[in-house]
């Protein structure tokens, strides 16, 4: 009965073992991912329009686009 034994050990180094690091390398590549997006968006120096959706300055009170008063939003 040794065999059978060593059979389930070397079915859980070569199928398992494989599986559980790719699971981890995804795990570790999606927090990396999260945390480069987090941080762009943290140090980025421009926003989105609420109104057109365009693309201006952090600190805009109007829109150079669309015109419209932004100091409400920030
Ligand atoms: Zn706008």
């Amino acid at each position: 009965m040794i065999i059978p034994n060593l059979l389930n050990i070397s079915l859980f180094n070569f199928i398992v073992a494989p599986i559980a690091i790719i699971c981890c390398a995804l795990v570790l590549l999606a927090s990396i991912i999260i945390f480069i997006v987090i941080i762009k968006e943290v140090r980025s120096t421009s926003k989105k329009c609420p109104y057109c959706t365009s693309k201006i300055p952090k600190d805009a009170v109007w829109c150079k686009h669309c015109k419209r008063d932004l100091s409400e939003f920030r």
